[in-house]
């Protein structure tokens, strides 16, 4: 037996011994940079002469350190070793892999703020940030790996008189995990470690931006005595290997967290059945949205600023949940734009290192896509506040509100990922649900209402994935909110429910007559 899962608490950073410790980890991380990180096929530690390097986006020019270049030939070469490791892999006791993968936690959880003080710099996380995504991948474990417990026997079946039937679970073979940037540990780790307890074997290719923090998982599951090719580290250039990866006749399942266009070609890539390949590919996507905050106009207005901002703004906005639009009945709608462009103003942006509320954006590419759309916004709204961008150093961008838009405007329309919301107005709650579900996405959105009618019909027609009543569209927690969404945002196999590993398992029934 093991202690029912909780999640992770949060570190308290307005404790001086918190925020003393959390330094001391900052100042350590620095002993790394320039880190070199190899290749992991079958256990073997590969340099290759090619590297990427992982920028600081606060600094651009600070490089936190180098990872390899994976080619098509280390891919081959992974999918055999991760075809080799299955075949005792997936014989263990379930309850071994989930036990072996609960002392993983145990590790990370010892050296938390190593995890989360390289997040600050490497994908430029302000602090409580950081932790939440260090605390988040710790609950994926935790979960998955009770989950996994719960289903070792199978599920009971009927009997009849001379008939004896079972229903149980097994393992599918090797896969790939392709992951995210914006939640570098957590997603990653998630989408890594379910399948591997399920009793698969993993190609990891994490985001390119943030290939060394995932390495820290890979020393972890080593030092905790994963064998060997269970987990392959394959980091590279998506343009040379992914396409290759999501091709390959090996690969039972895709796992991906990223954007709509990439999500859509592996899905499609994906269901071409290869020469060579005897099974269909399971794909499971979560590709992002463009969520809705509504406000009623019976809402604390308080609170519905304070949930607009939080969501809004929390790590500068680079969330597929964030609430990149607030859509407010015509009669608060002042109130609640005036609120919330006061609390704009209060919140701080610099270098994470300092503590500050927003960091920077992730990337060059991501600054100028989301100045871009800023641009567009000017055109198309009326800027309150922010709209300032600077890459000189870093990748900075102000927290930006935009108001007075059409709900078809393009900035009501897209996913910006980025520190910018757009506020509409409503004549009344029908038109507030007709604005929030006019998008192809269908991922997260709050109800900000004390009218309780209101909230049940929204709770039927607010077309999304993750509904909240009565505060921010982000921040979901493992095993309390499993997380994911409908329509353009995913396939919605949501992560950290109790249905999570059944995407990673085949269903066998087997009936025997007496
Ligand atoms: N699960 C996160 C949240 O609820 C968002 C995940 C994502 O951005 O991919 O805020």
């Amino acid at each position: 037996m093991v202690v029912p899962y909780s999640a992770e608490p949060a570190t308290d950073f307005t404790q001086e011994e918190n925020r003393k410790a959390f330094k001391a980890a900052l100042e350590n991380a620095k002993n790394d940079f320039g880190v070199k990180r190899p290749l992991v096929i079958g256990g073997e530690h590969i340099e290759t002469d090619d590297q990427i390097t992982s920028y600081n986006p606060s600094d651009k020019e600070q490089a936190v350190g180098h990872v390899s270049k994976a080619t098509q030939g280390h891919i081959d070469a992974a999918f055999q070793a991760a075809e080799e490791a299955f075949e005792t892999w997936s014989e263990w006791d379930p309850r071994d892999r989930a036990e072996l993968l609960i002392r993983v936690a145990a590790i990370i959880r010892r050296r938390k703020h190593e995890f989360s003080a390289l997040m600050v710099y490497e994908a430029g996380k302000p602090w409580n940030e950081a932790d939440g995504d260090t605390n988040e991948g710790i609950d994926f474990i935790e979960y998955y790996a009770r989950s996994m417990m719960e289903l070792a026997d199978g599920k009971r079946v009927l009997d009849r008189e001379g008939e004896h039937n079972k229903y149980f679970y097994q393992p599918m073979g090797a896969g790939v995990t392709i992951t995210p940037w914006n939640f570098p540990f957590a997603i990653m780790t998630g989408t890594t470690v379910a399948p591997i307890i399920a009793g698969n074997t993993v190609l990891l290719k994490p985001a390119e931006d943030t290939p060394l923090i995932s390495y820290k998982l890979i020393e972890v599951l080593e030092e905790a005595g994963l064998p060997k090719g269970v987990v392959n580290f394959v980091t590279g250039d998506s343009g040379v290997i992914g396409d290759y990866m999501v091709d390959h006749h090996k690969t039972h399942f895709i796992t991906f967290t990223g954007s709509k266009a990439t999500g859509l070609r592996i899905n499609e890539r994906a269901s071409v059945v290869q020469e060579g390949q005897h099974f269909l590919k399971r794909v499971i996507t979560e590709m992002g949205g463009k969520d809705t905050i509504i406000v009623d106009k019976t809402a604390d207005l308080d609170l519905a600023a304070d949930s607009i901002v939080n969501s809004a703004f929390g790590f500068a906005g680079q969330k597929c949940s964030a609430g990149s639009r607030a859509v407010i009945h015509e009669d608060v709608y002042d109130e609640v734009l005036r609120k919330a462009v006061e609390l704009t103003e209060e919140l701080t942006v610099g270098n994470p290192v300092e503590d500050t509320y927003m960091g920077p954006v992730i990337s060059q590419k991501q600054f100028d896509m989301i100045k871009g759309y800023i641009d567009i916004g000017k055109e198309e709204g009326t800027l309150k506040i922010g709209g300032e961008t600077d890459d000189s150093k870093g990748y900075f961008i102000q927290p930006t509100i935009f108001a007075d838009l059409d709900p078809k405007a393009r900035i009501m329309q897209e996913e910006i990922f980025g520190p910018v919301v757009a506020f509409a107005k409503a004549k009344d709650f029908d038109e507030l649900l007709e604005i929030a579900n006019n998008t192809v996405y269908g991922l997260t959105g709050s109800v900000i209402t004390n009218t309780r009618e209101n909230w049940i019909k929204a709770q039927k027609k607010f077309h999304v994935g993750n509904l909240y009543l009565n505060r921010g569209c982000t921040a979901a927690v493992m095993g309390y909110h499993p997380f994911g969404g409908f329509k353009l945002s995913g396939t919605d196999q949501k992560t950290g429910s109790p249905d999570y590993m059944l995407n990673f398992l085949e269903q066998k029934v087997v009936s025997e007559m007496f």
